[in-house]
């Protein structure tokens, strides 16, 4: 795809990440996923390079550049087979809600480690009896002298068994009922009372989901990231939280869509070279438009939203977090339906081979169904766009 809204930055940075995610590629992915084991050389190699890092200030030792840098990242290493996935959460959500309103130590403490990829922060909002409906959480969080005790459970936590922490999303004692007053805490993964529990999932994929109970977890007050509930008083209030929250929500949801729209290319590129080559009649079937018109359109249905995802970024970049919303999920709703589509006709270019493991496509079809669910499903955002764009009515 041709990227002529890009400036020459990030054209460079395209061209240097597709350079690495070649010298890996979908080989080395598989060979992970058959260890079941992280893709650890590409993401250290990746931190060394600063692409981990993009996104986070320079003076925390990122490349200081913004969220466009990090969707990028993500897009060209999917693009050549090998997605990072601990890219929408570690570097996008973590360190971005962290480097916004962490505090100085906090900020010392983590951004420098996420940058280079030698500390990985895992990400945990959903629950087992809330999922899409996050007002419903009842993680819980409550005083004990100047600590706190978290106690609750999440469930399909990516990268829990990598990870050093895990930013909790809970909510304060007494905001138990009513809107969501969200608090977001620093939880390491060798706290006592965390337990993780690995999920059996159908997905061909390096990084593990886990469903977490946190048991009275004492943390120390500095785990708070930012103003929560002690700041409840004043301007912002316990609201801050939710502030916070949407500060590494919108990163999550543009990154997803550069998961979708890197898969969607992979998964086209396939089947073009599939197409040119393979010949059963006179010519190659490339040249029946029956196979022909649906990967051109495939490659349409990308390109738009590569550019809605550019849209989203520029905005959340700009520090307009109200329009990056709706952006952002526009965007991720439209790479995940361009993600479907693209694998769905690239398998079934290949015929039978596209359910061989030589070809590898198949273990796709689960793959490209993640970004149509997480984090936000398709229909939250049908939701989201209904109420808050169109102005019609709730019917929940
Ligand atoms: C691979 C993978 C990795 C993930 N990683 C993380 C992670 O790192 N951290 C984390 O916190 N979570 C993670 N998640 C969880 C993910 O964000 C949730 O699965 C998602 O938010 C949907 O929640 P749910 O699964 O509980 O579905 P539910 O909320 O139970 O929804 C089920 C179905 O009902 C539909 N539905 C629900 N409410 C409505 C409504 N009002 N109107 C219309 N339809 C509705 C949904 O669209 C969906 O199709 C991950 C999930 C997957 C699959």
């Amino acid at each position: 795809m041709t990227a002529v809204i890009e400036s020459e930055e990030h054209q460079a940075l395209r061209s240097a990440v597709a350079a690495l995610g070649r010298r890996y590629g979908r080989a080395y992915l598989t060979r992970t996923v058959a260890e079941g084991r992280p893709p650890a050389e590409l993401w250290s190699e990746a931190g060394k390079l600063g692409y981990l890092g993009v996104s986070i200030p320079e003076e925390y030792g990122g490349g200081g550049g913004g969220i466009a840098d990090l969707a990028i990242v993500l897009e060209e290493l999917g693009a050549a087979g090998s997605p990072l996935l601990m890219l929408v959460v570690s570097p996008a959500i973590c360190a971005t809600v962290i480097s916004r309103f962490g505090t100085e130590d906090q900020k010392r403490a983590w951004l420098p480690g996420i940058a280079d990829g030698t500390r990985l922060m895992a990400f945990g909002i959903t629950e087992p009896d809330a999922g899409s409906n996050s007002h419903r959480i009842t993680t819980t969080a409550r005083r004990d002298g100047a600590d706190w005790l978290l106690t609750g459970r999440k469930v399909f936590v990516s990268g829990v068994d990598i990870a050093d922490a895990v930013l909790i999303v809970g909510r304060t004692a007494d905001a138990r009922t009513g809107s969501l007053k969200p608090c977001l805490f620093i939880v390491p993964t060798d706290a006592e009372g965390f337990r993780k529990q690995p999920i059996d999932m159908e997905l061909s994929a390096a990084e593990k989901q886990f469903e977490l109970v946190l048991d009275d977890v004492r943390l120390p007050a500095d785990a708070l990231v930012g103003g929560g509930p002690s700041h409840a008083s004043g301007s912002g209030g316990a609201d801050a939280g939710l502030l916070q929250l949407f500060a590494g929500l919108n990163p999550e949801r543009i990154m997803t869509a550069a998961f979708a729209i890197g898969m969607g290319r992979y998964a086209l590129s396939k089947a073009v070279e599939y197409a040119r080559d393979r010949t059963v009649w006179k010519a190659p079937i490339g040249a029946h438009q029956a196979i022909a018109h649906p990967l051109a359109q495939a490659h349409i249905d990308l390109e738009l939203a590569r550019l809605m995802t550019q849209k989203a970024a520029h905005l959340y970049d700009a520090g307009d977090d109200t329009g990056a919303g709706e952006a952002a999920n526009m965007a991720k709703y439209a790479a995940a339906e361009a993600c479907v589509k693209a694998v769905d006709q690239a398998v079934h270019t290949l015929g039978g081979n596209g359910l061989t493991r030589e070809f590898g496509l198949a273990s796709l079809i689960t793959a490209a169904r993640v970004a149509r669910i997480a984090p936000v499903s398709r229909e939250m955002i049908l939701n989201y766009v209904s109420h808050q764009t169109l102005g019609l009515p709730k019917s929940y």
